[in-house]
């Protein structure tokens, strides 16, 4: 989906450069033809951008010390909860990439839907 969007913002960007080009120099009808398409091309690509903000973006800002990760051999994760209610657990599979938003806070264990590795277990502990 990021991918996605880039796409789109980056064909708006050449579209409405080309059809302010070609409406200048060669066809007007087809310059603001090809101006209209990038204009559609941003707000589809901008809009993408405000639904996805909320998981990847927190994600992103949001960086744990994996260094301290006590248990090397263990897969790598990250968990994000918010600090006010409701609570929400926004979990990164380190082995797949898959995002998961969990209802409340960070559960006890947690099994990737997508590869099914376990991800941690604390009450093991
Ligand atoms: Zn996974």
């Amino acid at each position: 989906m990021k991918n996605f969007r880039e796409n789109m913002l980056i064909s708006s960007i050449i579209l409405i450069v080309l059809g302010s080009m070609i409406s200048l120099g060669a066809n007007m009808v087809m310059g603001i033809v090809m101006g209209v398409s990038g204009i559609v091309c941003f707000v589809l690509g901008m809009s993408a951008n405000t639904k996805l903000e909320l998981s990847p973006e927190k994600i992103a800002n949001w960086t744990p010390s994996e260094e301290k990760l006590p248990d090397a051999g263990r897969f790598m994760y990250r968990v994000d909860v918010t600090l006010d209610e409701p609570f929400r657990s926004t979990i990164l599979c380190g082995p797949c990439g898959h995002v998961e938003i969990v209802e409340g806070k960070r559960p006890s264990s947690y099994t990737c839907e997508k590869c099914n590795k376990e991800l941690w277990d604390s009450e093991e502990e």
